[in-house]
This record gives structure tokens, C-alpha cells and sequence, in this order.
């Protein structure tokens, strides 16, 4: 079983390629935003997570197998690290940040992927004015 906090998994790396290929351009690991997201989008104000489907409890077939050992503590873990992600969440939004997540089993679907770009986008963020330059001389 993978672990969490990989960085750089083969399911990220899918995503990244995607969203570059699609013209989005990212920053990661950025320890200066909570949680440190794995993707983040500054000009969108949104951070990517890929998460794993058997770590993080997705609604899946990979999400809902048993551990064989001890599935108590790994449900006890899973459920921990749900926890976390939407404490994560909470803590981006109060910034004015979005969050999203790809699960690991859609990061082949091209219809998920471009659903999420379409959400990206509308998180684009206004430029700002130009600050006014102060007079000089
Ligand atoms: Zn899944």
C-alpha cells in the first residue's frame, strides 16, 4: 500500500501533465498556504490535491476494500485522514481559496479532468488595477 504524503506519485504526475497541456501553469508543494497542497494555481487561488482512493475513503471500489489486517485501525485512519483533508479545506477557504480534489481512480478520465479545469477557471482571479506609480523626481 502507498503511503500518504508521497510527493510526486504517478497519479499527480497525471494530472500535472494534464493541466499543463491545457495551458494552467502550478506551483507545488507550497508549504506557505495550509496543509501544503500538492498542485496549487495562484492566478486561480486553487490548490489540487490528488488524493489516494484506499487513503482517503473514495466512494469507489479502491475506496471500499478491506484492509485484511487490523481493518479497524485502517478505518480508524482513513477516517483521520478525511479529517484532515477537509480541515485543510476549511482552512484554504477562510484564506479565499478553493480546494479540489482528483481521485486516483479518475485521473485517466479525460471528462473528470476537463470538468475540472472548467472549475479552475472560474476561480480565475481579476488582475488588479495597476498601482498607481509614485511620482518621482
Ligand atoms: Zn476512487
Amino acid at each position: 500500500m502507498k503511503s500518504v504524503g508521497r510527493k510526486d506519485t504517478a497519479p499527480e504526475l497525471a494530472v500535472r501533465r494534464y493541466l499543463h497541456r491545457r495551458g494552467l501553469r502550478y506551483r507545488l508543494h507550497v508549504g506557505s498556504l495550509p496543509g501544503t497542497p500538492d498542485i496549487v494555481l495562484p492566478r486561480y487561488r486553487t490548490a489540487i490535491y490528488v488524493h489516494g482512493c484506499f487513503w482517503h475513503g473514495h466512494d469507489c471500489r479502491h475506496g471500499s476494500v478491506q484492509a485484511r489486517t487490523n481493518p479497524e485501525y485502517w478505518r480508524s485512519k482513513i477516517a483521520a485522514n478525511r479529517e484532515r483533508d477537509a480541515r485543510k479545506a476549511r482552512a484554504l477557504a477562510e484564506l479565499g481559496w478553493s480546494a479540489l480534489v482528483v481521485w486516483e481512480c479518475e485521473v485517466a478520465n479525460a471528462e473528470v479532468l476537463d470538468a475540472l479545469i472548467g472549475r479552475i477557471r472560474r476561480n480565475r482571479v481579476r488582475a488588479p488595477r495597476a498601482p498607481r506609480r509614485p511620482q518621482s523626481g
